[in-house]
């Protein structure tokens, strides 16, 4: 007999494990390369549990009752005691190895940082401290509650095969943590590391009896060499001893116990938690504390929802992007680009019980793109549900509906909240300034806030201001890829001032901003301006008329310089959409968000441009370039080069060019084939009406399907903002090589962040 208390199933295809299964680790419908997220997840059945209201110390005793391993003993002959007995003895074992055992880890109110982040005395900021956990961090805990399963499951007599090994893909934090728990209950732990390997951690491995296996990467082969060799172990019955929920979906029942503790210590002190702020590395942390508060609504713990925030290390967003199946295998090497502060990457609604299932249907939709499931499922929380509502929820005290919190919240959209408008409200028993919320406070401590800036050039661009704008476009994509607007921007109206004719940028300018729920406004045709008629009414006299009629303005101008000078002007942001032959930030942000996407990195990369390099996109992907490690091949007709003055101010930034003769005697060097044309219209008028004959473009200008084919590497990728003329034949579109449809669409998603 087993109970029904509990129940595994994958929150990607909805697949139900058996409940007599002693390894219900990893669905068995995940293969590679399936953009769906196959992770096993516990639920529970609150007609059979309710949230534990015991004292005990030991966290897996205390909250026995959420666990499958509990229920699974229980079913299969063990008693209550018994399985008290069990955590308990391996606790012991445990301590005897770390000095540590699993004990409640602090969760205080911090005074220095409520100060530092101007809360009032009645609010204020709680840290939970997981640094005295064993191990010294969190890790512990998920791999914790999976050896406990697996302990059940031996005890029941299911484990049939006897031991098998334990293994982990890990160097860090989570390998000493299953080297710890493996150590205490005696089982073989295989942990694969890579050639750089911190030998401190590696020594630590071996002192504690793990089998350290050093994993080189095999000349040819894609993906993350010690995760390839994992899954390679599991294929040959080793037990995922990992935190990494595809592989072993049980890892985030054991973490869950950090937001069980939290909640007992809520519901305790009787504080309202209005927002929880959580480090992402690989998502299970983040996982298990939404779950957790999940379980405790579910149960109907006393406890308010608060919104969650997953916060990342910038520029660590493709952690454990190399252990995921798919198109992002064998990315480029993450380690290259530096942690460089903490940036917010997601404002979270509240999760709410009753959605839950849906929430959890919501998931699969999410495009299944370079990064783990624990990651994608918290935007999920934020986005998924209230979007498909069209309105927010505001958190509440569950079992406690009459009460009212979080007032003014509901209507609210998504997101706003990380803006901190709106006065103030309770939380934490006292008012807190929302202009003072501490997630913006911390955005602003390492990334210029964006709040009401022009976007001119990408000259005064830093290196973390375009990850911060990709992690943004990256929050927001779901609203784009799932065609349905928000109303994040209700309230807001850009205007459109494009003085020359555009398709992409105007379109999906505007496109962005209906996805946003923003309204739009601008002229219906370039040549109906007062800017080129009898009146040749100034940039100033214009924008002081635009300003009035909405709170952004989207500027393509003639004039090189035109947007610098309406933003001088204006009392509204101004958003250079090209001028002239000066620069085209949108377009090369999208360009940059594509490549960034596509290679995984920035870093290391060797740009082929090709066109005339006095085009603004040219300018600008090269200001671009000299915030990060990249190298530009220059291709272009001798009368389209670089001019000497731009020349000087790249070397003063220290970019790295090299100018070539023709695309045929660089373009095996090149990961990025960047495009324009070299026959084109004049952009400094108005509109140039194609007339006579157009030229064609000379062949060491041309990207055609032959070449690509016989010399570029085969990983390189073709972007073109387009138009295109001859330089970039139709039948380049069905190569691998292309990418400047993706581009097209991520047009509309860099510019709903913008
Ligand atoms: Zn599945």
């Amino acid at each position: 007999m087993t109970s029904n208390a509990t129940s595994i199933v994958c929150a990607g295809c909805g697949f139900v494990v058996a409940p007599a299964e002693p390894y219900p680790f990893r669905c068995p419908n995940a293969i590679p390369g399936d953009d769906v997220d196959h992770v096993l997840v516990r639920e529970l059945d609150p007609a059979h549990v309710g949230f534990p209201q015991g004292d005990e110390a030991n966290p897996y005793v205390r909250y026995r009752e959420l666990f499958h391993a509990y229920h699974f003993g229980l079913g299969h002959g063990m008693t209550d005691g018994g399985f008290v007995d069990l955590v308990e003895s391996l606790d012991k074992a445990v301590a005897a190895v770390d000095g540590r055992s699993f004990l409640s880890t602090p969760f205080l109110r911090s005074d220095e940082l409520s100060e530092r982040l101007r809360f009032s005395s009645e609010g204020g900021v709680w840290v939970k401290d997981e640094t005295g956990n064993v191990a010294g961090s969190h890790k512990a805990r998920h791999l914790m509650g999976v050896m406990l399963l697996l302990l059940v499951a031996e005890q029941a007599g299911l484990a049939p095969d006897g031991e098998r090994p334990l293994a982990i893909a890990s160097c860090g934090n989570a390998a000493l943590a299953a080297a710890v728990v493996a150590r205490a209950a005696d089982r073989s732990l295989r942990v694969f590391v890579p050639t750089w390997a911190d030998p401190d951690i590696r020594a630590r491995l071996d002192a504690l009896g793990a089998d350290v296996v050093v994993c080189r990467r095999t000349e040819g082969a894609s993906g993350d060499p010690p995760y390839l060799a994992l899954r390679t172990a599991l294929e040959e019955g080793a037990i995922p001893f990992t935190v990494q929920g595809p592989d072993n979906g049980m890892a985030i029942e054991g973490g869950e116990t950090i937001g069980y503790e939290m909640v007992s210590e809520l519901a305790r002190t009787d504080v309202g938690l209005d927002r929880l702020v959580v480090q992402v590395g690989g998502g299970a942390l983040a996982s298990s504390c939404i779950r957790a508060f999940e379980d405790a609504a579910l149960l109907e713990a006393r406890v308010k929802l608060p919104r969650i925030h997953a916060v990342q290390t910038l520029g660590r967003r493709t952690d454990g992007r190399s252990h995921l199946p798919g198109r992002h295998r064998g990315g480029p090497d993450i380690r290259a680009r530096p942690p460089l502060g903490v940036h917010v990457a997601v404002g979270g609604g509240a999760p709410q019980h009753r959605h839950r299932h849906h929430r959890r249907r919501d998931l699969r939709l999410g495009g299944g793109r370079g990064r783990d499931a624990g990651h994608r499922r918290i935007a999920g929380v934020g986005l998924g549900r209230d979007r498909r509502r069209g309105r927010g929820h505001g958190p509440r005290h569950l079992g406690d509906p009459g009460r009212s919190h979080g007032g003014g919240r509901d209507g609210r959209p998504p997101g706003a909240g990380a803006g901190g408008r709106g006065g103030t409200r309770r939380a934490g028993g006292g008012a807190v300034h929302r202009e003072q919320a501490p997630e913006r406070t911390r955005r602003n401590a390492t990334v210029r806030s964006f709040l009401g800036r022009d976007i001119l050039s990408l000259k005064d661009f830093e290196r973390e201001e375009f990850f911060h704008v990709f992690e943004v476009a990256d929050h927001l994509a779901p609203h784009a890829r799932d065609r349905r607007n928000g109303d994040l921007l209700r309230e807001k109206t850009l205007v459109t001032a494009f003085y020359q004719p555009s398709t992409r940028t105007r379109l999906a300018t505007e496109g962005a901003m209906h996805r946003l729920g923003g309204h739009v406004c601008g002229f219906s045709d370039a040549k109906m301006t007062r800017a080129g008629d009898f009146y040749q009414e100034s940039i100033k006299d214009t924008v002081h008329m635009l300003e009035f009629y909405g709170d952004i303005i989207a500027m393509r101008h003639f004039q090189q310089g035109a947007p610098a000078e309406a933003a001088r002007w204006a009392s509204v942001p101004v958003i250079n959409c090209g001028d002239g032959w000066g620069e085209h930030p949108t377009q090369v942000l999208t360009d940059l968000y594509t490549i960034w996407h596509e290679k995984g990195t920035l870093d290391g990369l060797t740009v082929l441009c090709v066109g005339d390099m006095r085009m603004r996109t040219m300018h600008s992907i090269l200001y671009a370039m000299s915030q990060f490690d990249m190298e530009a091949l220059i291709v272009c007709p001798p009368e389209m080069s670089l001019l000497p003055e731009f020349k000087s101010e790249l070397d003063g930034r220290s970019v790295s060019y090299r100018e070539v003769e023709s695309v045929d005697k660089c373009i095996a060097e090149a990961d990025v084939i960047y495009m324009e044309p070299v026959v084109q219209a004049d952009y400094t008028k108005g509109r140039d009406e194609r007339g006579g004959e157009v030229a064609t473009t000379p062949e060491a200008y041309r990207v055609t399907r032959q070449l690509l084919r016989d010399k570029a590497k085969s990983d390189s990728i073709v972007l073109h903002s387009l138009p295109r003329m001859d330089e970039l034949p139709v039948d380049v579109d069905d190569t691998h090589h292309a990418r400047y449809w993706i581009e097209a669409y991520n047009g509309v998603v860099m510019r709903m962040a913008l």
